[in-house]
């Protein structure tokens, strides 16, 4: 059964992770317990083989009995490999591993009792066996155990919490947690579920879901999500998600389910594994029977049939079938751990060959944080009223600054039919009438006459009843760093940087210069911004990121090769549209998950080479030189150790 287990690493991981949260010990335990049992009946198949084959080799009764003692040496390790490899007959995989493993020893056992001066070693068939299950055991521990150290990094661990109900303070299991419980948190808790504090201080540790450092303050009121350490106060919060909604089981199954969506280069190598068996099939029957047929049968026959055999051995493609599955699954848990979330080794492989990549503005290159920089009103309070009721419930970022800024100057009026128009504003009815917040665009469409403005910044007019009011002049800044990011970007990993913005041309201009891009395109709504992207991709050889916070871009996000979406937890349609996520909003981070997905693909190619070279290497020394058959199984497991301790590289390098 390992080697089922092994080859199909994504479904065991799979159910793993579903008993994990109906009996997470016990089925550890058994767990545990089934691979001790494994490892013990491997030792005594091993201790029997052994004792079998020195009798064999020692005890010179008969011919017969030797016979029996090597039959009986052969079956003992031998057995699974045989039942898997006619199982596997029959279902359809003619020529796998096992199905090499048993026609090469196989023969090599026939042909010593058929002619046992031949010059073919039953020794040597049985070797190679018990050789060949050890390196099967030893890659299979090395296999569970990176990919059990890469989950546990992104475990949450936690399991009691402490629930407070009529003042009296409880621990409760996890799973207990509902909505709205309030939870006490200690300092060195890690927080159990996303919430919002109810009261007390303190400072978080977030970086195991952001990658980042900087801690952040929490008071009365701030949101915190699942899986932060609390540092240093106690504090009580109500939680918002239950542990299965929670943002840390979001990002878990989020990497789970990464494995299901395999990359091309993943595909290739199944493929490839499967043309490859009856391809070193033919190879190795043309060794056996061509050089004999050139040059005689009656002398060196069994020595071109032992060689025929070696190659067989040699070249069991398992190094490949193994690491490259890992070293894909290395890189999206090292990218987890840097706060980015790939959905799938596919992306991680697109990643790495993005050459251009387009920016979405507001939130993605500016920080969201507008300042009201002017304002002008033939009708202040109304305007501001207007302004103040609509934004209110928007989530745009714009929506958010205005909301924050006129909360003490204006006063909430009862507007009806609220509706976003993306792109460019919101509308509403009050009193039958209609009331337009947005862009000039807005306005026109509306046939509202206005003075158009032309002054540097987000110029948001207010009308009412077919009559402009006034407007709003706000000003974003650009995040801290970004020009630094998007200068290395381009240095190291793309070719063409591009700003797409619903904003005006002034603002679209000054940001593009500011920050370098190559071009930019001014007044698009998110329609348009989603055919730009289809353009951009239809020029050859273009792979195509977008970069959005999700807000008025998801059609867009679904469009690029790789979508990445930007600061946008909380938002479920965000993270199901696009293809990474990621967990903080700085530029840095994009730099940083190409430059894992570019490193995963180079190890990947490594292997691929490394092991091919290894093996068609030792082929070649197995023809021309009597070499025994046992080296062959020796650089078999040594290439496949080697790969899979390269594919680590890519977790556990820098
Ligand atoms: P971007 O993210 O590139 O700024 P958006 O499509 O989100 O693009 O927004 C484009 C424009 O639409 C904004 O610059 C603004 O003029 C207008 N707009 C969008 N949402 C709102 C809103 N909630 N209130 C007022 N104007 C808005
Ligand atoms: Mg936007």
């Amino acid at each position: 059964m390992r080697k089922e287990k092994k080859l199909s690493l994504e479904e065991h991981e799979e159910d793993s992770h579903d008993h994990h949260h109906s009996c997470s010990c016990c089925h550890e335990h058994e767990e545990e317990h089934e691979e001790e049992k494994n490892w013990k009946v491997l030792l005594f198949r091993f201790l029997i083989s052994l004792l079998f084959l020195l009798l064999a080799i020692f005890v010179k009764t008969s011919f017969a009995v030797t016979i029996l003692f090597y039959c009986i040496s052969y079956l003992v390790i031998a057995y699974d490999i045989i039942y898997k490899a006619i199982y596997n007959f029959f279902h359809g995989e003619f020529f796998d591993e096992n199905f090499l493993m048993m026609l090469a020893s196989l023969v090599a056992l026939v042909v010593y009792m058929v002619s046992p001066d031949s010059g073919i070693d039953a020794n040597d068939a049985i070797l190679v066996v018990l050789l060949y299950q050890v390196g099967e055991f030893l890659q299979d521990k090395a296999v569970d155990k990176s990919k059990a150290s890469i989950s546990s990094m992104l475990e949450l661990d936690v399991h009691e919490v402490c629930k407070v109900a009529n003042q009296i303070e409880q621990i409760v299991p996890l799973e207990q947690v509902q909505v709205n419980d309030v939870l006490k948190i200690k300092p060195g808790d890690k927080i159990p579920v996303d919430g919002v504090v109810l009261s007390g201080n303190s400072t978080l540790n977030t970086s195991s879901l952001t990658g980042e450092s900087k801690p952040m303050d929490v008071e009365k009121g701030s949101k915190v999500i699942s899986g932060c350490l609390n540092l240093n106060g106690v504090f009580y919060m109500q939680a918002t998600s239950t542990a299965k909604t929670s943002t840390t089981y979001k990002v878990k199954e989020m990497i789970q389910n990464a494995s299901k969506n395999k990359a091309k280069s993943e595909e290739f190598i199944r493929k490839f594994a499967k043309v490859y068996t009856p391809i070193v099939i033919l190879i190795s029957l043309f060794i056996m029977f061509i050089p004999p047929l050139l040059l005689g049968f009656s002398t060196n026959f069994t020595n071109w049939l032992y060689k025929g055999l070696a190659i067989m051995i040699i070249s069991c493609p398992c190094a490949l079938v193994i690491s490259i599955p890992l070293t894909f699954f290395s890189g999206i848990g090292k990218s987890a751990k840097h706060g980015i979330l790939i959905k799938g080794a596919s992306y991680l492989e697109t990643l790495s060959k993005v050459n251009k990549i387009a920016f979405d503005k507001t939130g993605t290159i500016t920080k969201g944080n507008f300042e009201v920089v002017k304002e002008e009103y033939s009708n202040k309070e109304l305007a501001m009223n207007f302004i103040y009721s609509l934004e209110r419930d928007s989530s745009h970022p714009i929506a958010t600054t205005l909301t924050q800024y006129f909360q003490d100057r204006a006063t909430l009026l009862s507007l009806e039919n609220i509706e976003n128009i993306p792109g460019n504003g919101l509308i509403a009815d009050y009193n039958q009438k209609k009331v337009l917040v947005g862009n000039y665009k807005l306005l026109e469409q509306y046939h509202i006459p206005f003075e158009k403005k032309n002054e540097p910044g987000t110029i948001l007019y207010v009308a009412y009843d077919g009559e402009c009011l006034g407007y709003v002049l706000i000003a974003d800044t650009l995040k801290d760093g970004v020009c630094e990011d998007l200068k290395q970007l381009k240095q190291n990993f793309v070719k063409e940087t591009i700003l797409i913005t619903g904003d005006n041309e002034l603002v679209a201009k000054d940001i593009a210069n500011k920050t370098n891009m190559d071009c930019y395109y001014a007044e698009k709504l998110p329609q348009e911004k989603a055919n730009i992207i289809s353009a951009l991709k239809e020029e050859p050889q273009k792979v195509v990121a977008y970069v959005g916070d999700g807000i008025n871009d998801v059609a867009t996000l679904l469009n690029a090769d790789v979508g990445i979406a930007m600061k946008s937890l909380g938002s479920d349609i965000v993270i199901t549209a696009a293809d990474v996520v990621l967990m903080n909003d700085k530029i840095s981070q994009i730099n940083k998950s190409i430059s894992i997905a570019k490193k995963t693909m180079r190890i990947v190619k490594e292997n691929i080479v490394f092991s091919l070279l290894v093996k068609v290497l030792v082929m070649v020394l197995e023809i021309f030189l009597p070499l025994p058959m046992f080296v062959a199984i020796l650089a078999d497991v040594g290439v496949c150790l080697l790969a899979i301790a390269n594919s680590l590289r890519v977790m556990y390098g820098k």
